[in-house]
Formats: C-alpha cells, sequence, structure tokens
C-alpha cells in the first residue's frame, strides 16, 4: 500500500534522509508557511503518483499564495481521491535525481534504479537513462551499485547519492518495504533533499512493523481500505467510489475476473473483497460489515453475492447470508446470489424460506443478467 508523501517523508527523516521544512495542513488548520523564507510547495496529500502533472504540486511565492493553493485543492478530488491533506514546505533547489529501491519478488533481490534526470516525466516511462539492476539486498552490494552507476559524477556528489542510498536499503529493509522511491531527489551544494517520497509498505508486515501501524491507523479516512483489513483480518478494496455493484465475494482471482467479466458488460463494480467464506465460523458478522460498507455508498444500486463453493457449506453459507441481510437495516438494494458449489440445493431451499428476496443463481451469466435487469 502506497503511503502519503508527507508519511513517506516522515521515514525518510527517521533514517537521515534529508527532507525540506514543512507540515501538513487539513481543513481547519490555520494555513501559515513553515518558514519565513519562502518560496513555498503546497502539495496534495493523495496516495497516487503523478500529482505534479494533475495539479496537485504548486509553487508558491507568498503567504496569501499559500493559502490560496491549499484552499483550492483541500477538498477537491485528484487522480480520483479525496484531498484531504495537503504538505506546505520549503522548496528545495538542485539538480533533480531520480532514486529508486524495489523489491524483485522473482530473484529475492531489489531492483535499483538510479537516473541523472528525475523528475515528472520518469514516472511515465520517458525518461532519458533508466538503468535497471537488480541485485541481492545486502547494503554493500547497493552502495556498490550506485557508485558504480555515478562513475561519472563530481567524488563528493558520488558520496552524498551513496550515502542516500545506503540509508534508504537501511529503511527498505528494517520496514519491510516493497517499494522506496525518490524523485526528484534533490542534489546540490548542501547534500541531498528528498523532494517527493514514494514508499510502499507491505500490509502483510505491520505485525511486525509498529511504527508503519502507527501511521495506518493516524489516518483512518486516507487508509481506509488498510485500516479495515488491519481490523477486520480481510481484503476490502473499494475500487470505484462511484461504483453500482457492491460485491460480497470469495476468493482473489474469482473475484479479479468477476470484477474483469462485469467491466467488460460495461457495469460498475463498487469493490474488491475477499471475505474467505471457509473462516467466517458460524457468525455473519463479516458480511454484516461489508454490506455495512458497501451500502456507505449512495452510487449502489444492486448487491452480488458469488461464493464458489469448495470447503465452504452453502447451506451453512446461505444461513448465514439470510442472517447477515436481516441484520442490515439499511440495506435497500436487490441482492442477487450466485452460489455454486457444495450444498447449492441446500442454499436454494434455505434462501426461499429466509429471505425469498434474495435471487439465487448458479451460473455466472445468470447472475449477471438479473443485475443488468436491476440496472435497466
Ligand atoms: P508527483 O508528481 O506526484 O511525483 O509529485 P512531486 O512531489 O514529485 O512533484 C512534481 C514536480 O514538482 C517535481 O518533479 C519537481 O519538478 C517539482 N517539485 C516538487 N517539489 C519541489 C521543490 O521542493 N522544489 C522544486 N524546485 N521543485 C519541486
Ligand atoms: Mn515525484
Amino acid at each position: 500500500m502506497l503511503l502519503i508523501e508527507a508519511d513517506g517523508k516522515a521515514l525518510f527523516a527517521e533514517h537521515g534522509i534529508a527532507i525540506p521544512a514543512g507540515h501538513v495542513v487539513t481543513a481547519g488548520d490555520v494555513i501559515a508557511p513553515p518558514a519565513d523564507t519562502g518560496p513555498w510547495m503546497v502539495k496534495a496529500q493523495v496516495p497516487v503518483g503523478g500529482r505534479g502533472k494533475a495539479g496537485g504540486v504548486r509553487r508558491c511565492g507568498s503567504p496569501d499564495e499559500v493559502a490560496d493553493a491549499v484552499r483550492g485543492m483541500l477538498g477537491g478530488r485528484l487522480k480520483g481521491h479525496a484531498v484531504e491533506a495537503c504538505l506546505i514546505e520549503q522548496v528545495a533547489g538542485g539538480a533533480e535525481r531520480y532514486l529508486s529501491l524495489m523489491v524483485d519478488p522473482p530473484t529475492y533481490g531489489v531492483r535499483v534504479i538510479y537516473l541523472t534526470e528525475g523528475g515528472v516525466n520518469v514516472e511515465h516511462g520517458d525518461g532519458a537513462d533508466r538503468s535497471g539492476r537488480t541485485c541481492a539486498p545486502e547494503l554493500a552490494a547497493i552502495v556498490a551499485t550506485l557508485n558504480g552507476l555515478l562513475a561519472h559524477e563530481a567524488e563528493a556528489i558520488r558520496a552524498q547519492v551513496a550515502d542516500v542510498g545506503r540509508k534508504l536499503a537501511e529503511m527498505l529493509l528494517v520496514r519491510e518495504l516493497a517499494l522506496a522511491e525518490i524523485n526528484p531527489l534533490f542534489v546540490g551544494e548542501a547534500g541531498c533533499v528528498a523532494g517527493d517520497a514514494k514508499v510502499v509498505v507491505d500490509l502483510n508486515a505491520v505485525d511486525r512493523q509498529p511504527r508503519i501501524a502507527e501511521l495506518i491507523a493516524a489516518r483512518p479516512s486516507i487508509y481506509l481500505d488498510a485500516n479495515r483489513k488491519l481490523a477486520e483480518g480481510f481484503d476490502y478494496v473499494e475500487l470505484d467510489p462511484e461504483g453500482e455493484i457492491g460485491l460480497v465475494t470469495t476468493g482473489a482471482g474469482l473475484s479479479m475476473m468477476l470484477i474483469d467479466e462485469m467491466t467488460a458488460r460495461g457495469m460498475k463494480p463498487l469493490n474488491f473483497c475477499d471475505v474467505r467464506s471457509s473462516q467466517l465460523r458460524g457468525s455473519p458478522q463479516r458480511l454484516v460489515r461489508v454490506l455495512e460498507w458497501i451500502t456507505s455508498r449512495p452510487s449502489l444500486r444492486v448487491v452480488l453475492v458469488n461464493i464458489f463453493a469448495g470447503i465452504t457449506d452453502l447451506g451453512e453459507f446461505a444461513a448465514l447470508l439470510a442472517a447477515a441481510v436481516d441484520a442490515s437495516p439499511n440495506l435497500r438494494v436487490p441482492v442477487v446470489a450466485r452460489l455454486v458449489g457444495r450444498g447449492a440445493a441446500d442454499a436454494r431451499r434455505i434462501l426461499a424460506e429466509k429471505r425469498p428476496d434474495i435471487a439465487m443463481e448458479e451460473d455466472l451469466h445468470a447472475a449477471l443478467d438479473r443485475i443488468a435487469a436491476v440496472l435497466a
């Protein structure tokens, strides 16, 4: 999961990587520049790259301009995300470099990329001299690689970048990150300063990473999906806040396939989820939670429950589903259940008895046709 820049920079600072002086403002805060000498950057804090090109990064010459920029961004949307926080910081200067360390699962290594031409075009793949290297995640190896790549640099600059590289590598390993990227990394006379932070944390490692858990918990709405996962123990990802079809599904691959199928038919799924039907342990609670999250979206028009049962008994599942719908008074849209596999006949009988309003299908396309009829 991608952290917002301000949180990534907080981790940088904790690992000794210099960042510009600055602070975060949210709605209702007094807007003041971080120090009395400008200019300043105002940057929308949304967990997505390419903010510069989308109008989420502004250079401001006066405190009034800072206030204007913040007011213009807060409460708006950027690249599909609500802007709930802005970072105000002093402008950093120097040459723009790109430095990135990314875990490379197939080789159990770390991909190191250093570019002397950093900036907003790198993310789009049109950076000038992109050089990728894979090496074992030993700090010495990473530093050696960086030194090799930087052979043409002046000695002093080389030492500075190597120092940031070493600190970034240590951060990647100590915090168990998937990605730590600095673009731009400003390299000037006074040393290196991280102009941006792209830090991807591994949610599966959060149990061992109290600091990451703390950063996530501190922003319940920006990291909504991650907070849900940590609290409830299963995956739920909102795909489209204006989606119309709420999904209660199991199996990551199957759920993704279902979403592709719906998108191909021009439908708008709201969420991805994996309720892990085999782990409900006789309680409808997890299903109630999902229905709660889905129904909180005004655009919701229909719910599709899609369970392909191997271990799960569909009779038991149908009883839990009926109980969950009973316990969800806010659910005011039709529910279509596509239940296929072990115990499907029992499930049909139980739903007919307890919740005859839930339409059950075993065939996927029949279920999607029912969805289409509701949406028509
Ligand atoms: P991104 O587009 O989401 O990656 O946002 P960035 O934080 O990388 O900002 C986009 C661009 O704005 C950078 O590539 C820089 O060119 C510029 N920029 C950002 N911060 C600073 C800064 O402190 N000083 C200067 N001179 N430029 C900056
Ligand atoms: Mn950037």
